[in-house]
């Protein structure tokens, strides 16, 4: 499943294709994706330019000029590709290999552009993805994004804001960041990596980072660091291979991400001068790898 840094990476292959196009016309090729397509989808958006796309949490999200924004997620197994006259493209690097077989296109943005005229082609072979629209204005009280917590890039996800959320809490480290109340989109894996480069245990009780006046401990300063860098720099490593890909022949391909702690049981820590091995354990039905030597 794309984590953040993909979508966001998504978001940044498309935005120089949809970002000022008209939407000439919008193709459904199925009634439904994991669940139905909205009511009157595309008469609802043809006519309509782009102004921008963004991004809350997973969800990309295509704002059209009248108000509109059309909210879609990837699911499982969901990309979008570029057609135009002289590139074809998917944005975000992905695992595995993304599917190109024609059957599982099931939504095409049709866009007219200064320049001419591009497809931006939604394919997805499991169908775990969906799309929904929604106005601006009930954004906020969306389902999916109501109770959602700060994106972990950028300032509002502090020390302080931690703080407040861990005060008083048994909760485990690892069970609260994956909690999309207190920060949204952060997913399994990057939890363990921040946890790593932080070197605070997945096992520590939330309370234990937070003072009994309420503030925040220095480790939990370096808590809140690290989930940011971690982000940002997993974003800044699909940008450049966004980029080095359309340089070279306009076809994207898929780059490995380097974890330090994520799927590497058994192998010997990276922290400099550790010696620990990294070690896995299952938290709520998830795998949590840490080392038990320099993360305490
Ligand atoms: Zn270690």
């Amino acid at each position: 499943m794309p984590e953040l840094p993909e979508v966001e990476t998504v978001r940044r292959g498309l935005a120089p294709t949809m970002e000022g196009a008209l939407l000439q016309r919008l193709e459904l090729r199925r009634p439904d994706l994991r669940f139905p397509l909205p009511r009157d989808f595309a008469a609802r958006v043809e006519g309509r330019r782009i102004a921008a796309l963004s991004r809350r949490a997973k969800y990309l999200l295509i704002d059209l000029e009248d108000g509109a924004t059309v909210i879609a997620h990837l699911g499982m197994s969901g990309s979008f590709r570029i057609e135009a006259d002289a590139i074809e493209a998917t944005p975000g690097a992905f695992h595995h290999e993304r599917s190109k077989d024609e059957k599982h296109d099931h939504v095409i943005f049709h866009l007219q552009r200064p320049e001419g005229s591009a497809r931006v082609i939604y394919n997805d072979p499991r169908r775990f993805g969906f799309m929904d629209l929604a106005t601006r204005a009930q954004l906020d009280i969306y389902p999916a994004f109501r109770d959602l917590g700060p994106e972990p890039v950028g300032n509002l996800l502090s020390a302080d804001y931690l703080a407040g959320r861990f005060l008083g809490r048994s909760q485990p480290l690892k069970s609260a960041l994956l909690d999309q109340k207190v920060i949204a989109g952060l997913g399994n894996i990057y939890v363990c990596e921040a946890l790593w480069r932080s070197h605070l245990s997945p096992t520590r009780k939330v309370s234990t980072m937070v003072t009994k006046a309420g503030k925040p401990k220095p480790e939990l300063h370096l808590l809140a660091d690290s989930i940011r860098e971690v982000i940002a720099d997993a974003i800044l490593a699909g940008g450049s291979s966004l980029r080095d890909h359309i340089q070279a022949d306009g076809t994207l391909g898929y780059f490995q991400h380097s974890f330090r702690a994520y799927n590497r049981e058994g192998h010997a820590c990276l922290t400099e001068g550790c010696g620990g091995t990294v070690e896995r354990i299952v938290q709520s039905g998830r795998s949590t790898f840490y080392c038990q030597r320099c993360q305490k």
